[in-house]
């Protein structure tokens, strides 16, 4: 029997037509790349989809998050992050020559804990990058005011926090700034991309400085990257911005179905107070490892590839110096699987996908 193979996602793709009348264009113009006229449509559309104005569109998301310790004038010094993120989170903070100092998570959003954010704060500390993980916001107030007090600045990557608001604003609205990714596995794409969401004059002008090689015609005024984004990669954006709300609907009933599904002494992520969601991820954490590789293993028997997302517990990564111990991220990134979730995802798939794992699962 073929089974067609399953992976934890699968990128959406526009009608053809729609990218390739966006193609015209870009022929017709010649106009390929350095803030095209589609870049900036890009940036506008989704500014106004999630009711952010200064939306500056980059390359990815991890240079995203390097830009956005420049413009705050980061460099060298403490960052306190989570060991709780996919490993962009670190390699930012390093390549830009600072020193992840890792708080633990929270069991039940997986977010940094903030009640032991100020236990670590030392005179060297800049910044606190956090993650709002799977979409689900970290405590934004309580870092705010711890933030304040000593301050120092607040990143957040959102990465996965598109489309999700907190308090009826978006989530991608907190912190000093606050970074996301359009790669193809995220919820909203561009093939590669991402975004710096400022929320001052000042700070915008930076990013845009620092994404084209930090100077404006002949004049320099500081160090700069590359890290612009294309037509191209606009183009896809724009195509598929006309259907992200509909995405959202598909992944809210493939996830109601898989919580309706599967049996209840499996941990599901609560969906908080306050939020609505953005269905981008369905994890679930099991017993124990032994039981999350039976669980693999027999998905994978059926061609099914869920991914452990996240493994290893950034502070075990083996160039990160670190004497920091995180029991509850390395705990819960040994047991945590994320499962197929997109949107033409069949009911029938999910069915298979529950039943496997109830079957799998011993108590
Ligand atoms: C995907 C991801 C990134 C990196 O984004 P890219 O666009 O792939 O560079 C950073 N942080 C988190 C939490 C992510 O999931």
């Amino acid at each position: 029997m073929h089974n067609e193979r399953i992976n934890v996602t699968k990128t959406f793709l526009p009608p053809t037509e729609e990218y390739t009348a966006q193609l015209q264009g870009i022929w017709e113009r010649g106009w390929l790349t350095n803030q095209g006229p589609l870049v900036q449509q890009l940036e506008k559309k989704v500014g106004e989809y999630l009711g952010l104005p200064e939306l500056h569109f980059v390359s990815n998301g991890t240079v995203a998050l390097q830009i956005a310790l420049k413009a705050l004038g980061i460099e060298e010094g403490e960052i306190i992050t989570t060991p709780f993120s996919y490993v962009a989170t670190t390699s930012a903070i390093l390549w830009e020559r600072c020193r992840p100092i890792y708080v633990d998570i929270r069991r039940d959003t997986l977010c940094i804990d903030a009640d032991k954010i100020e236990a670590a704060i030392t005179p060297n500390t800049r910044a606190i990058l956090a993650v709002h993980v799977f979409g689900q916001p970290c405590d934004v107030e309580k870092i705010e005011t711890i933030a304040k007090k000593h301050k120092i600045k607040v990143i957040y990557d959102g990465a996965h926090a598109f489309g999700a608001t907190y308090k009826g604003k978006a989530l991608l609205s907190y912190g000093d700034i606050a970074t996301c990714s359009f790669h193809s596995t995220k919820l909203f794409h561009t093939v590669e991309g991402g975004c710096v969401i400022t929320h001052d004059k000042a700070t915008s002008e930076k990013v845009e400085l620092i994404k084209r090689f930090g100077h404006d015609g002949d004049d320099h005024h500081m160090l700069g990257i590359n890290a612009k984004a294309s037509e191209f990669h606009a183009a896809m954006g724009l195509c598929n911005l006309k259907y992200i709300d509909d995405i959202i609907h598909r992944r809210k009933t493939i996830h109601e179905l898989y919580h309706k599904l599967l049996r209840k002494e499996i941990k599901k992520l609560a969906v908080q107070e306050d939020v609505s969601h953005n269905y981008a991820y369905y994890p679930v954490i099991v017993k124990d490892e032994k039981q999350l590789e039976k669980i693999v293993g027999d998905l994978n028997k059926e061609n099914i590839f869920p991914r452990r997302y996240f493994y290893p517990s950034l502070n075990k990564l083996p160039y990160v110096d670190s004497k920091h111990h995180c029991p509850i991220s390395e705990d819960i990134a040994r047991r945590i699987l994320c499962l197929p979730l997109y949107h033409d995802l069949a009911e029938g798939a999910v069915q298979k996908i529950s039943g496997i794992i109830n079957n799998a699962y011993e108590a």
